[in-house]
């Protein structure tokens, strides 16, 4: 371990550390993988943990696939995991409709995003729609189409390739006029501001949703993290002890602010977004740091 890091690990340390949890959840993009390359000794670390009978759990806010299609991912890059142990923000988008906001029965989602959110809509029973058209202006003749849709109670937004302005055009009329004029249900799977992908980063989830925020004058309701919905479908499904489980994640103000929120433990991985310059006067500090969550095995006997 790098001896320069202000709260890095000994060896003895990390024994400890792997020892005080039973349970360990993980963020996935920059802690097991870097988009479609998994971090070398990544699968073996986690077959070490599964060995000591530590249970794991995955959750991401990448919404653009389900839980299903992560557990072919995992499965090629070589991670064991079952679609049960796996959380995402569009799953948990699916699960806050129904369950929490129990919208009614006859009523339907539309949806601004990939096929993630709709694959988990439709697996969890609720009716959802997305506008396939990818004609890229807003024609006069296209306000005539806009018939409001009394049945539409809410709207998901996630990262969306094909975002376009008739896309937010439709989401405003729900979420203005509908609901009796209270507007629709505004959901959001995450609100990252960025995402990285293939050496740089992109616009995320947030600065998708910004518009809508701007016409609205409102805030949608977060599913992802740090919204605690991920961590409660955790707890809801597996009977886990949240003093013995941990938070182990790359950036500050969605994964550490995620496990603070929740009461587990946190350990920041410099693997993906954050570095340790960006400790440096942030409110959101983890109980742990190390260089990446290969570096755990380092506890092997
Ligand atoms: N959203 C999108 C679209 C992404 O591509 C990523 C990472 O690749 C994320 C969110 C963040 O995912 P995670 O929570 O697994 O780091
Ligand atoms: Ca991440």
């Amino acid at each position: 371990l790098d001896s320069t890091l202000p709260a890095s690990f000994e060896r003895a340390e990390i024994k400890t550390f792997v020892e005080s949890y039973d349970n360990f959840l993980f963020d996935c993009d920059g802690v097991l993988w870097l988009g479609s390359e998994v971090i070398p000794g990544i699968p073996a670390t986690l077959d070490w943990l599964r060995s000591m009978g530590k249970r794991v759990f995955f959750v991401t806010n990448n919404s653009t696939k389900s839980r299903q299609q992560y557990a072919e991912k995992f499965s090629k890059l070589g991670i064991h995991a079952s679609p049960e142990e796996i959380f995402s923000s569009a799953y948990a988008a699916a699960v806050y409709i129904k369950e929490v906001a129990q919208l009614p029965k006859d009523k339907k989602v539309f949806v601004i995003g990939m096929d993630g959110i709709r694959n988990e809509l439709d697996n969890i029973g609720i009716e959802n729609f997305s506008l396939q058209d990818d004609k890229p202006l807003f024609e006069d003749s296209d306000l005539l189409q806009y018939k409001p849709d009394d049945q539409v109670g809410a709207v998901v937004v996630g990262l969306d390739r094909n975002i376009s302005y008739r896309k937010y055009a439709q989401a405003y009329q729900y979420l203005r006029y509908n609901n009796g004029g209270k507007g629709a249900l505004f959901v959001a799977t995450n609100a990252d501001s960025t995402f990285p992908m293939s050496g740089t980063m992109y616009p995320g989830t947030g600065a998708i949703l910004a518009p809508l925020i701007t016409a609205l004058d409102r805030e949608p309701i977060v599913t992802g993290k740090p919204s605690l919905n991920m961590l409660e479908a955790v707890f809801a499904q597996h009977k886990i002890n949240p003093s013995r489980t941990c938070m182990v994640g790359d950036r500050l103000n969605t994964d550490i602010q995620f496990g603070l929120q929740g009461g587990i433990g946190t350990l920041l991985v410099l693997t993906g977004v954050n570095q340790l310059k960006d400790l440096e006067g942030s409110s959101i500090q983890p109980s742990f740091i190390i260089p990446g969550l290969v570096n755990l095995s380092e506890a092997k006997d």
